[in-house]
């Protein structure tokens, strides 16, 4: 359906180009983490929004935008695209989502020196610790007579969460 040009939507469909899943807040090392693993992904980062909820958010287009940026299934589409509204949007409001928005693991780890130090220091003890870890296994490998096929370095997501908290 083609928008009139006078509705606050037309041409815009910024809210039709990412996913944003809340996740739980982080709260020891394995959780931020797995907040620095996704910011090692292109077009995903993580921001903190005004009520303090974490969200990490994925920059994809909706397969149903067309090209003159409407929506292609309009009558069916999902509750979700319904409920949002052009009158609190961000577009409209001009006000930003996020509070903190992290974009890189650099960035990450700058922000959570800065804004908590002793979690940060905590976390950097955690890395340090599965470095050495890493480092030992790495070394057992390279004495070991079949080369070191061991089962180390299997990796898994089972223990991610995308959804819901707080
Ligand atoms: S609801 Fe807001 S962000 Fe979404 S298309 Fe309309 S003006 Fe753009
Ligand atoms: S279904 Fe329609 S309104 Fe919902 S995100 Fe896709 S294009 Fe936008």
């Amino acid at each position: 359906m083609d928008l009139p040009s006078a509705h606050p939507c037309y041409g815009c469909a910024a809210c039709c180009r990412y996913v944003a899943v809340e996740i739980d807040a982080p709260t020891v090392p394995r959780d931020y983490d797995q907040i620095h693993w996704y910011l090692t992904h292109r077009d995903v980062s993580v921001y903190i929004d005004w009520e303090g909820d974490w969200y990490v958010e994925f920059t994809t287009r909706c397969e149903h935008l067309t090209e003159a940026a409407a929506c292609g299934i309009y009558r069916e589409r999902p509750e979700l695209c319904s409920d949002f509204s052009a009158e609190t949007c961000e577009k409209t409001t001009g006000e930003p989502a996020h509070r903190v928005l992290l974009t890189s693991p650099a960035q990450f780890l700058e922000w959570f020196q800065v804004k908590r130090p002793r979690s940060f220091e905590r976390y950097m003890n955690f890395r340090r610790a599965l470095l050495e870890k890493r480092g030992q296994e790495s070394k057992g490998r390279s004495r070991s007579p079949r080369g070191g096929h061991s089962g180390a370095g299997v990796r898994g997501r089972a223990g991610v969460q995308s959804s819901t908290s707080i």
